[in-house]
């Protein structure tokens, strides 16, 4: 098990509670896709602790005061299609002024490669803090290759979200990009020969649109 200031596990009992609901075969599509979303918006709460706040000031009914609040328009959430659509609807209900970009990568399946085939970012990236979402970091080939793509554009800095991951997985994604922190909701046990976390939770595309 990685022991590493740059693998934040979430921990909080609420997590860990919707995560284990999440993983039992028998939840539906749509009970799937809600925990998936409100473990979202947990996660976003972790992953967000450090973003920059500057100081405004507004009127309360009663006086004038300085106060703070966060640049949302400076963040940007980067989806990994197709599922991570699902982590990036429930954080943007929690920042919901963030920029959004998108990758499409898909798993050759026999190489277990990412193979690109969209790529589509807001402007100035390099004035921007990125956000990667991904459900599952399992060979980490996905993660590796969407960040490459996204350290050419040169933003601010970049972390990476995952529901699910595995030794495997964080390993891989450390030694390619040791810079970019991984935010999880577990470290599960090992990935099987075809890409696939144990225990996990199966295909989280496959189980989030109802495709299987
Ligand atoms: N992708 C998934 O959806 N599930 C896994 O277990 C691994 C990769």
């Amino acid at each position: 098990m990685p022991n590493n200031s740059n693998v934040h596990v979430i921990d909080h009992p609420l997590v860990q509670h919707k995560l284990s609901l999440m993983r039992n075969k028998e939840a539906s599509t749509n009970s799937f896709r809600r925990l998936l979303n409100e473990l979202a918006m947990l996660m976003a709460y972790e992953v967000t602790r450090d973003v920059p706040t500057q100081e405004v000031e507004i009127d309360t009914p009663l006086e004038r005061t300085k106060t703070r609040v966060i640049d949302g328009k400076k963040l940007v959430f980067v989806s990994i299609l197709r599922a991570g659509t699902g982590i990036l609807d429930g954080m943007l209900s929690v920042v919901p002024g963030a920029r959004v970009g998108h990758i499409g990568l898909y798993r050759d399946p026999k190489t277990l490669m990412a193979v690109e085939y969209y790529f589509k970012m807001p402007q100035n990236m390099e004035e921007r803090d990125v956000i990667v979402v991904d459900p599952m970091l399992a060979t980490g080939n996905s993660a590796i290759a969407a960040v490459e793509r996204l350290k050419e554009l040169h933003p601010k800095s970049i972390k990476f979200v995952c529901l699910l991951t595995c030794p495997e997985g964080v390993a891989a994604l450390q030694k390619a990009h040791p810079d970019v922190p991984i935010y999880t909701a577990a470290i599960d046990r090992q990935l099987n020969e075809h890409g696939y976390i144990l225990p996990g939770l199966g295909d989280a595309g496959d189980r989030m649109f109802g495709t299987k």
